[in-house]
């Protein structure tokens, strides 16, 4: 295909129309009927050489299509989810449904499925497989395991992985920017329980108990320490204590109390260190207070850390296909965690960022807000900048190899 970029450009109406569709009928996390069958309807147009519904726990897609040249495997992938938030955008597509597609998963789809298209009419000249990915259940960051477990990267085995998020994400960049970034792109994350036990009582004699809520709020102090004195200040780090449980009444003296929170990081090293001093502070300050910590993580993620081979290549085919002007090196990583990085433990790739933010000229800073926010919308008219970004990337991906 001659200009990949001025073909995606032509079909920037059809990536809108699609993307008001799904925008307009938001599903949760696995349970994505409407979603899948719009996605599948799609891609049953495109004559692909394999096409399969009902994957993950019922409603995730992959299709694939074979180039006419050889070479290898590359997959694309698109999240699929919307989230509990009832939408007050007032645009004319909005949901009615109390979901709302709040984090742009509705454009990811959308882009992804005009990329297929890119991708299907470009056939003669593409070299290897692409195996396109539709995730349930990013949100609640168990949907990219259920499609591995479905065999989303198997037959014939993914070579190299790449994805995009579109929206306000990262700031600097310009309507339609592809932004890339090479080795950590967003956080690791893990949540975080401490349950401390002291002795109940009256509140009026203290000293006949272990108070708890006590222990808690000294622990919570000295957490604050440990991303300031004990990580490295070149090392971006995060423990949040968003949740505090305990006590029924002003006059008694409470048995337990519990606090929730997270850690992010951007490696292992650090997300481990973090759960060490965490578990020892806790510990720690408890006992010196006469009672007991019992600490828990849950919910762990990785973080995305692109390959710095893709990220470049990234880089150069976004360049060639868009334009210099359409490609901007990111500065620094998310805090956001994905649960793309699921798809980086199994093969190499690079997640990358389609800038979709409003200009003043559109309505200022008040257009622009921030994901899962009532109110988010993407800015539609640079769709097609993600979805050639992709096509592109699928087309010449092994150039260079
Ligand atoms: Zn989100
Ligand atoms: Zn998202």
């Amino acid at each position: 295909m001659e200009n990949i970029g001025v073909r995606a450009k032509e079909l920037n109406e059809t990536i809108v129309t699609l993307r008001r569709e799904l925008h307009a009928h938001p599903e949760l996390e696995h349970d994505l009927p409407f979603t899948e069958s719009v996605v599948v309807r799609e891609l049953a147009k495109l004559g692909l050489d394999e096409l399969k519904p009902g994957l993950g726990q019922g409603h995730g897609v992959i299709a694939t299509l074979r180039g006419k040249k050889p070479g290898k495997v590359l997959a694309l992938r698109a999240d699929m989810d919307a989230l509990p938030i009832r939408e007050e955008t007032g645009l004319s597509f909005a949901s009615t449904n109390g979901n709302m597609h709040a984090c742009g998963h509705d454009a990811h789809i959308a882009m992804l499925l005009v990329a297929a298209k890119l991708l299907a009419d470009a056939r003669e000249e593409l070299a290897g497989t692409v195996r396109f990915i539709f995730q349930p259940s990013e949100e609640t960051v168990d949907g990219a395991l259920s499609m591995i477990a479905s065999g989303a990267l198997e037959n014939p085995a993914v070579d190299e992985i790449v994805g995009l998020h579109t929206g306000n994400l990262w700031e600097g960049l310009t309507p339609g920017q592809i932004g890339w970034k090479a080795g950590p792109m967003m956080a690791s994350t893990s949540t975080l329980t401490i349950v401390f036990e002291g002795k109940g009582g009256h509140g009026a004699t203290p000293h006949l108990t272990v108070d708890p809520i006590v222990i808690a709020a000294e622990t919570i102090s000295q957490l604050q320490t440990l991303v300031a004195r004990e990580v490295s200040p070149f090392e971006p780090a995060v423990v949040t204590i968003g949740k505090i449980s305990g006590g029924s009444a002003h006059n008694v003296i409470a048995g337990t109390c519990e606090l929730r929170g997270m850690i992010r990081a951007f490696n292992q090293e650090t997300d481990a260190f973090l759960k060490r001093r965490i578990r020892a502070t806790a510990e720690g300050v408890a006992a010196s207070m006469r009672g007991r910590a019992t600490v828990m993580f849950s919910g762990d993620l990785a973080a995305v850390v692109n390959d710095k081979a893709c990220a470049l290549k990234m880089r150069d085919i976004a360049a060639n296909a868009l334009g210099e002007e359409w490609v901007k090196e990111l500065a620094l990583p998310s805090s956001g965690a994905e649960d793309f990085a699921y798809y980086l433990a199994k093969a190499p790739g690079a997640f990358f960022y389609h800038c979709s933010t409003f200009e003043s000229s559109e309505g200022g800073a008040e257009c622009n807000y921030p994901h899962h926010n009532s109110k988010f919308d993407v800015n539609e008219s640079v769709l097609w900048t993600g979805a050639a970004a992709m096509a592109a990337y699928a087309l010449h991906w092994q150039d260079r190899n």
